[in-house]
């Protein structure tokens, strides 16, 4: 089954690139300065909270057990066990109703498994890959955040080749070389999807 979104309706934002292709910042940045009302999708994750990362706003920080338990009783539209490490991230459906009752677009920040299965389901999801200006600028973005070991480094990276390998899955691709003009570049894909 599918749900339409679209035009004078509901949207679903999803913006995928890899890690150090610059995505935080620019997510950030969209959500002040959208030409819509963009209400970013709090996602639920087992994975251990990072320092600075808050409660209900960077994420749902859950044991495995509720993960499951919820994951169990449909409370997903997608999960996808991101790093191949054990830790599971998850879109929550009531994060989607949540941006519906706000009369905003959900703005989901998610990996390309994930992404693949939000088309699968709302075939019209604007979607948008962000690309990293260079391999090398990846990792060096990757390595500058100092808060990852060098084998979660390693994953990443691995992880970095596999989804832009996918990149071509998406409505629009964005190379991330300059942050104000990438923000232009995404604010002018959204207008011109707003009406
Ligand atoms: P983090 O650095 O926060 O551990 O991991 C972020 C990665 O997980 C990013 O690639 C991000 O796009 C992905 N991610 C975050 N939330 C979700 C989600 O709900 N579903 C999926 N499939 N990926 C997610």
């Amino acid at each position: 089954m599918t749900e339409r979104v679209g035009p004078n309706n509901f949207q679903i934002l999803v913006l995928s690139g890899p890690s150090g292709s610059g995505k935080t910042t620019v997510v950030e940045r969209l959500i002040r300065e959208s030409p819509v009302k963009l209400v970013k999708a709090v996602s639920a994750t087992t994975r251990p909270q990072r320092k600075g990362e808050i409660e209900a706003e960077s994420y749902y920080f859950l044991t495995t057990d509720e993960f499951v338990k919820r994951r169990d009783h449909g409370e997903f539209l997608e999960t996808a066990e991101v790093f191949g490490a054990g830790y599971w991230y998850g879109t929550l459906k009531s994060e989607i109703q949540r941006a519906k009752d706000l009369q905003g677009w959900a703005f989901l920040e998610i990996d390309v498994q994930g992404a693949l299965k939000v088309i699968e389901f709302y075939p019209d999801a604007l979607t948008i890959f962000l690309q990293p200006p260079s391999l090398e600028i990846c990792e060096q973005r990757l390595r500058n955040r100092g808060t990852d070991s060098e084998e979660t480094i390693q994953r990443r990276l691995r992880k970095v080749h596999e989804e832009l390998a996918l990149a071509d899955r998406y409505c629009y691709q964005v190379v991330n070389d300059d942050l104000n003009q990438t923000v232009n570049e995404i604010n002018a894909i959204i207008a011109k999807h707003r009406v």
